[in-house]
């Protein structure tokens, strides 16, 4: 995807778990949309940098990035939520676009690719972007609520274990 969808993806994201997060649609929902937001949205353009410094989709669309973004808010105790956005980014271009990612850079240069994506210069780039979104903020709502081990507990409860 190009920088608009990155953009779209990340800001349709934040504001979907500012409401998982903070249902109540009130000014602790607005703020925790900007606080979630603001990293989110500039993690989701770091990947993009390899344009300019690197090979693109290669050397900042892999897996040692993302864990360093990951691991930086223990480490430092700075940059929380940034790796959301940089993981946002790789899901977008592996599932929304034609081209895939070098997931394993620097140790294989093989690009990862979900047979479902558009051309990034396609119309139905922004609908494959708001698609992508929504099917992520299922997952996110299924960690958020827990929802695998409730569906688990009433699965068992309703057969009586
Ligand atoms: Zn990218």
């Amino acid at each position: 995807m190009n920088k608009r969808g990155h953009v779209l993806n990340a800001v349709l994201l934040s504001i979907g778990l500012g409401y998982l997060l903070e249902p109540a649609g009130d000014l602790q929902t607005f703020e925790t949309i900007v606080a979630i937001g603001v990293p989110v949205t500039l993690g989701a353009m770091v990947p993009d940098i390899d344009t300019a410094f690197g090979k693109h989709r290669k050397t900042l669309h892999n897996l040692p990035l993302l864990i360093g973004f990951f691991l930086f808010p223990e480490l430092f105790d700075n940059l929380e939520y940034v790796w959301i956005g940089v993981l946002t980014h790789y899901v977008l271009d592996v599932a929304g676009s034609k081209r895939g990612i070098a997931l394993f850079y620097p140790i294989t240069k093989t690009e990862y690719n979900l047979p479902i994506g558009v051309p990034v210069s396609s119309s139905r780039a922004d609908l494959m972007t708001v698609v992508v979104t929504v099917l992520e903020l299922v997952v996110a709502a299924a960690i958020i609520y827990d929802l695998p081990r409730r569906g688990f507990e009433m699965v068992r409860q309703s057969i009586g274990l």
